[in-house]
Parts: structure tokens; sequence; C-alpha cells
């Protein structure tokens, strides 16, 4: 059972193509339509509850009234990994805007740091998808959401594919209002910050690197 404020989306299709890409012989092509397709089939459900407006519009038929989304869309990967999930999620929000965060660890303080930063201007006012495959220990998660707090930002889900319990606890532990979407909580981190079972190095599965 997912603590509150995390969303676990199991559905039976998503865990079929999520098993699929975490095939360790499962090479680099595929692993990346495969990342794209799972982000495309999350959007349902991370976006059930977002708030539409009326929309008058003329069927050939007649007048009616039919809604659209309220707010503008802005999508965020943390670089690099991030980015496989992008298209994915474009194709069932086309008009959305795209903003880039890359975080990475200071070597002396060992604390995350984001060290380039491209958001659309008007970032304050849209709704605001974060995506990162995996949420592992939560520090960069952690770090992209105070950033996006900085800027404004109030409005924010965090989507990820595969979560550790120790980076749903860290990333909560700053951030309890934000909410985590996920395909999978997996067992545990091991000493260097893998997630276990996991799927190993998302960056370097999507990238061939
Ligand atoms: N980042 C990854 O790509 N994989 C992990 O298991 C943890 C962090």
């Amino acid at each position: 059972m997912p603590a509150s404020n995390v969303f676990l989306i199991d559905h039976p299709v998503i865990q079929t193509k999520l098993t699929e890409l975490r095939e360790i012989s499962t090479e680099p092509r595929k692993f990346r339509a495969l990342l794209n397709e799972i982000a495309s089939l999350m959007v349902y459900e991370v976006t059930r509850s977002w708030p539409t407006k009326p929309r008058p519009i003329h069927t050939p038929m007649e007048p009616m009234t039919g809604c659209q989304l309220a707010r503008p869309i802005t999508l965020v990967p943390i670089l690099r990994a991030g980015l496989g999930m992008a298209d994915g999620v474009l194709r069932l929000l086309p008009d959305a805007h795209l903003g880039h965060l890359g975080v990475r660890r200071d070597e002396e303080t060992l604390l995350p740091i984001a060290y380039y930063q491209k958001l659309p201007p008007n970032i304050a006012e849209t709704e605001v998808l974060l995506i990162d495959p995996m949420l592992a220990t939560g520090g960069s998660g952690a770090a992209a959401v105070t950033y996006l707090k900085q800027a404004g930002v109030s409005a924010m889900r965090f989507v990820c594919l595969v979560a550790a319990p120790e980076g749903i606890t860290a990333l909560h532990a700053q951030h309890p209002e934000i909410p985590i979407y996920c395909a999978a909580i997996d067992r545990q981190l091991n000493e260097k910050g893998y997630i276990l079972p996991g799927l190993g190095d998302a960056g370097d599965r999507l990238f061939g690197t």
C-alpha cells in the first residue's frame, strides 16, 4: 500500500512494458520506445484530477459547451534520463512547453545542485510535470522541486517510473505536498544508490553509454 500522496499506477499494460524494460537484454532502441510508451500511458492517471474550464463550440449539429484543460502545461525532465520520458508525455500533451533542469551532486558537500536550468517564462502559471524515470535517493528530485518552487511553481507533480522507498521518504520529507506518480515501488537502494531490483542506470540504457 503506497504512502499518502504516492500514486502507484499498476495497470497491466504498463506493468508488462515495465517488465520488458527492466530485462537486461533490452537494448537502447527498444528501451527508448518502451520508456516513451509507458510515459504516454501514465499521463492518463497523472492528469486525471487536472481542472478543466468550459469551452463553447459548434458541432456540425448545434452549439454546445465542451471543456478544455484549465491551465497551460510545462514538462520539466531532469537531465539526463528524464529526457527519455518527454516525447511520450508530449504525445498526449502536445501543447505543453518544455523546461530543462540538470541536477548533479556536489563532490565536496555531496548536496545536489542545479547545474543547468532553462524554464519557460510563464512556468509559475502552469501545471508542471517534473519527470525522471528513477526516484532513487530522492536528492535530485527534492532539489529540482525546490528549484521549481523558487521559480514560482505551485502546481507540480513528480512523475517517475520506478521509485525506491528511500527516495519517496526523502522527497516527501522536504516536499510532502508534492504528489508522486510511479509505475513501481521497488525494494530498496543498494550501497551505491541504485534501485533494487530496478533496471540499472536509466541514462546509460537510454543513450547506450
Ligand atoms: N538512477 C538510475 O538510473 N538507476 C538507479 O537505479 C538509480 C538512479
